[in-house]
């Protein structure tokens, strides 16, 4: 598209796409990041000598042909660069014990006289009903009120803090919990072939119902951030404009059409068309519109990294969660078990992720402290295997509270962007429910191919 300029605003793995894709169609694109540097939450650090990722860590091959020559090269460099896993390994820990085959909360950890009641009401109950509205009475018709009860609600109170009543379904994906463990592996293969079974039980081991296309990380302990510079340097290549440290303060309309952004360093920039890959209230803000609907509510999100001495107590699993209410701490990745780099010194490093509210800000310190008491509870790492270094990381509110009003919020909010900006499109996680990576990414793909074309017929 000649003499067409495009901004591109959020330098995150969907805005690093968005911008690598609009620069084979738009003469000039411009790329704004607010961090000094470009990946968002599928970046890495170094601390110590060591990598440690900021949240995400697992992209999956995405099966069109185009988007992961873009994502991870030629089948070749796929090969070199990153490792694949079919599955990944995990154990998750629930009322004071491991299981260490799934991801999944087992019921069969709950007292044996709850045990017996929930399963007489889960092989008993109506089965899920996705017109359900209320996420309780859902959880109650799927699972019955035993495992509702004793499992849902205090799972999700650590993670959300919200009632039952008012989260939406799409909380169970979001945290993979949408099935559970019960009775022994055998009779739940057996029970999975009625629909309503399947629909709640979840099998034994992560090795069953394996997802088919591959999950990646880059080899040689570069951290997942190694992936998102990748992209970066491609679309530096491709002949984008990436300005970083700088974020959008006002938005210059005409009626509804944006013709320029000003950038906190008052720069001016003049644009056909922005990609616009944050939070949609951001836009509606610096275009000075009165944004009509609830603001989004969110969990924040703590970093516990540490690097041991010695190996852990556990030796396989790529990622464990902590379903344990007692404890804080939700998702543990350990490295040396996704990546085991024999031309490097070989390091014993771990990151915690804990959900909380924003006073986590204020307590750090202390979250640090108990997350590394209970990942020695827990046996994951043993009394005598001593820190080598520590760093806690506040990422800010950045969990969405998923609630039917949040839902309807983001509805809201993508009509009134619609309504007020002609050359406006948005992407990544504010633009329509989706949430995780290969998702936006696939959106992403798909509405750079159409839009952009569309665009230049207007
Ligand atoms: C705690 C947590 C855990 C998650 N776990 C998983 C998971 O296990 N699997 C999965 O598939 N997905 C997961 N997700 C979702 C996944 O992280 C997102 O799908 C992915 O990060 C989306 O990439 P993005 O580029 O849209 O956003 P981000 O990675 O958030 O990037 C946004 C970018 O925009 C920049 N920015 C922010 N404000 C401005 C501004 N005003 N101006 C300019 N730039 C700005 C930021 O600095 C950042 O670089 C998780 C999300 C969170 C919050």
């Amino acid at each position: 598209m000649k003499d067409k300029t495009c901004v591109v605003v959020g330098g995150g793995i969907v805005g690093l796409l968005a911008a690598y894709l609009a620069a084979k169609k738009f003469t000039k694109v411009i790329l704004i990041e607010k961090s000094l540097n470009a990946g968002g939450l599928l970046g890495s650090f170094e601390f110590n000598g060591a990598l440690y990722d900021y949240g995400t860590h697992f992209p999956s091959i995405t099966n069109i042909d185009d988007l992961d020559q873009i994502l991870y090269g030629t089948k070749n460099e796929r090969t070199e660069k990153y490792e694949h896993f079919p599955y990944l390994k995990s154990e998750n820990y629930f009322m004071g014990e491991w299981n260490l085959s799934s991801p999944l909360p087992s019921t069969l950890s709950l007292p044996r006289e709850v045990y017996a009641q929930g399963i007489i009401e889960l092989l008993e109950a109506p089965g899920s009903n996705p017109s359900e509205l209320n996420f309780e009475k859902y959880l109650i018709s799927t699972f019955g009120n035993t495992f509702t009860t004793h499992i849902y609600k205090p799972i999700l109170k650590k993670l959300l803090n919200e009632d039952l009543g008012k989260l939406d379904k799409n909380v169970l994906k979001v945290f993979g919990i949408q099935r559970l463990i019960a009775l022994t592996s055998e009779v739940t293969k057996d029970l999975k072939s009625i629909p309503k079974y399947n629909d709640c039980l979840g099998f034994h081991s992560y090795t069953d119902g394996a997802p088919t296309l591959p999950y990646c990380y880059p080899k040689g302990s570069n951290g997942i951030g190694f992936w998102s510079d990748e992209l970066f340097k491609k679309t530096l290549q491709a002949g984008v404009e990436i300005k970083t440290s700088k974020f959008v303060c006002n938005i210059d309309l005409n009626n509804t059409k944006i013709k320029s952004v000003e950038l906190n360093d008052g720069s001016q920039i003049k644009c056909d068309l922005v990609f616009w890959s944050i939070s949609p209230t951001l836009a509606l803000k610096a275009a000075g519109v009165k944004i009509s609907s609830i603001p989004p509510k969110f969990r924040s999100h703590t970093l516990c990294h540490f690097e041991f001495e010695g190996p852990f107590l556990k030796l396989f699993p790529q990622y464990l969660l902590c379903w344990d209410v007692e404890m804080i701490s939700y998702r543990i990745t350990l490295y040396p078990n996704i990546t085991k780099d024999k031309s490097k010194l070989q390091r014993y490093n771990l990151t915690v992720e804990v959900l909380s509210d924003a006073s986590a800000e204020t307590r750090s310190q202390y979250i640090l402290e108990k997350v590394l008491d209970e990942i020695r509870l827990m046996k994951i790492v043993s009394y005598d295997n001593k820190v080598l270094a520590s760093k806690v990381e506040y990422m800010g509110n950045s969990f969405p509270i998923l609630t039917v009003e949040f839902i309807d919020n983001l509805h809201k909010m993508n009509t009134q962007i619609n309504d007020n900006f002609s050359n406006l499109i948005l992407l990544g996680r504010g633009s329509g429910g989706n949430f995780f990576i290969n998702d936006l990414l696939i959106d992403t793909y798909n509405k750079l191919q159409t839009i952009a074309e569309d665009y230049d017929d207007r």
